[in-house]
């Protein structure tokens, strides 16, 4: 890759063309400003331009292009291999883009690319309505949009991209556009579950639904039932109303309050669910995981503004721990990878390493797989296994584990994984993902980004 450093003069022409900041290596910020959610990720960019508006973003690529940067595209910092960063090059940055606004009368959510999961939940629950994303409340939501986004409310209202109703975006070229319904169509179905692959997005709007008070959170069970709640939860939540999402993990209790301390430190399973509708509703639906299962070990069941059960897990997963995650798609459960699943978590290095199995039914198959660019809408589950730990000291040994776990559980998935669960895994891994989706991807690629410019992501190449 070739990286021309700029000389002073084109630096500072650069920086008098922004109204947002640019941010070089010598300034005594940099270090805080570079800083990626994974802390096993450290990458030194050349130049971080802070960008505040649509006019900033054009002259930021048109600068990267003609200088031949390396282009990252920050949005929340989020992802698992820091692709929202790079080494040597320019990181267009969204962190002061937050503009977050909600019509009620549409029902639409339009929020700019700087928005985490909380500030467009926040926004949005002010008029009781949500926007289906992520369950982790500082999460960006613009990395978590362009991969696909699932989490508590997809069984109802489908993926985040199904609920993607427009996108502005900055083109390679630097020409800005509309991609929808029906402008650009043909970047409007890449860019759903593509990626950040076709251009620099500076605007999304979205479909919110009327979610308000939910009913859930955790319940854990000790270990030694796990078998059997895997067993029961693989029948049980494909058949449940698609109003409750329940999602499976295989865990450790943290040492922390507000977990009893006489439980700290205790292999668990969990399932954590949300139950869109009155509580009523909810406990006939989920009297089932009470009365079928063993007596659990702990549990926090209530009813709760839905901003609260999003940043239930906040506290424990602070920006800086080291991650090391590996995903796939799982369309059924054999008693052969549960026994494999029990056998790995049972070794997991860290309390805060884990298994998660999220729902993709309902909803989700009800869009057909080449409607948007996310193919993988034939699984059940979409599995997560994540290494994690705040010693920098422990980054070899929970990557070990979380590769180890996935090497035995992978011939029971159906190939391919979630983008935004994967590390930099190679080019047939995200084929595997995109299926017969990956030709047409390279196709729109080739019209909007035909030098590959937008890299420094699950990359898809041009059409040859
Ligand atoms: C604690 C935690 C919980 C999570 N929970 C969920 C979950 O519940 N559901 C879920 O679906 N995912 C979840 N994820 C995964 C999440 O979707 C990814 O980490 C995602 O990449 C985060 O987006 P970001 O904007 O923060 O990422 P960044 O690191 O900023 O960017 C990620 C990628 O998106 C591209 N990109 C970012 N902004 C733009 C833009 N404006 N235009 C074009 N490309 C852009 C970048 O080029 C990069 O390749 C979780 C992640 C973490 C760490």
């Amino acid at each position: 890759m070739v990286t021309i450093m700029s000389n002073s003069t084109d630096i500072k022409k650069f920086k008098a063309s922004l109204r947002g900041e640019l941010i070089e290596r010598g300034d005594p910020r940099y270090d805080e400003i570079r800083k990626l959610y994974n802390g096993m990720v450290d990458k030194r960019p050349l130049l971080i331009a802070r960008c505040v508006n649509v006019a900033d973003v054009i002259s930021a690529v048109h600068f990267g292009r003609d200088q031949k940067l390396l282009i990252a595209i920050r949005g929340g910092g989020h992802n698992g291999p820091g692709l929202g960063s790079c080494d040597d090059g320019l990181v267009i940055d969204f962190s002061k883009m937050k503009g977050v606004h909600v019509d009620p009368e549409t029902r639409t959510v339009r929020a700019e690319p700087g928005c985490t999961q909380g500030d467009m939940d926040h926004a949005s629950h002010a008029f009781g309505l949500a926007v289906p994303a992520g369950i982790v409340s500082t999460t960006g939501i613009a990395g978590l949009t362009l991969g696909g986004g699932h989490g508590y409310l997809s069984r109802k209202y489908g993926l985040t991209i199904d609920n993607l109703l427009e996108t502005n975006v900055v083109l390679a070229d630097g020409r800005f556009v509309k991609a929808n319904s029906s402008q650009h169509q043909d970047l409007f179905w890449a860019l759903r579950g593509g990626g950040g692959n076709f251009g620099v997005v500076t605007s999304f709007v979205y479909r919110a639904h009327p979610v308000s008070l939910v009913y859930g959170g955790p319940i854990f069970w000790d270990v030694k039932h796990a078998r059997r709640v895997m067993q029961w939860y693989r029948e049980f939540l494909p058949q449940a109303p698609e109003e409750l999402c329940s999602f499976f993990g295989l865990k450790t209790v943290p040492s922390t309050a507000p977990f009893p301390e006489e439980i700290w430190g205790r292999k668990i399973c969990a399932l954590i669910s949300c139950f869109i509708g009155p509580r009523e509703d909810a406990e006939v639906v989920m009297k089932p995981i009470f009365g079928e299962l063993p007596s659990p070990l702990f549990k926090h069941v209530d009813t709760m503004p839905f901003p609260a059960l999003q940043s239930l897990f906040d506290p424990l997963l602070p920006t800086g721990l080291q991650w090391y995650w590996k995903g796939d798609f799982v369309k059924e459960l054999p008693d052969e990878a549960i026994d494999a699943h029990l056998e790995h978590a049972a070794k997991a290095p860290s309390e805060l390493s884990l298994t998660h199995l999220y729902p993709i039914d309902k909803a989700v198959h009800r869009v057909s797989r080449n409607n948007t660019a996310w193919n993988c809408r034939n699984a059940t589950w979409s599995m997560v296994i994540a290494g994690i730990d705040p010693n920098p000291h422990k980054a070899k040994e929970i990557t070990k584990w979380a590769k180890e776990y996935w090497e035995a559980i992978h011939p029971f998935t159906i190939g391919g994984a979630y983008v935004n669960f994967m590390m930099e895994e190679g080019q047939e891994r995200i084929q595997a993902t995109y299926g017969e989706n990956h030709a047409r991807l390279s196709a729109v690629k080739k019209k909007y980004d035909p030098d590959n410019l937008f890299r420094v992501n699950q990359n898809i190449k041009p059409a040859p």
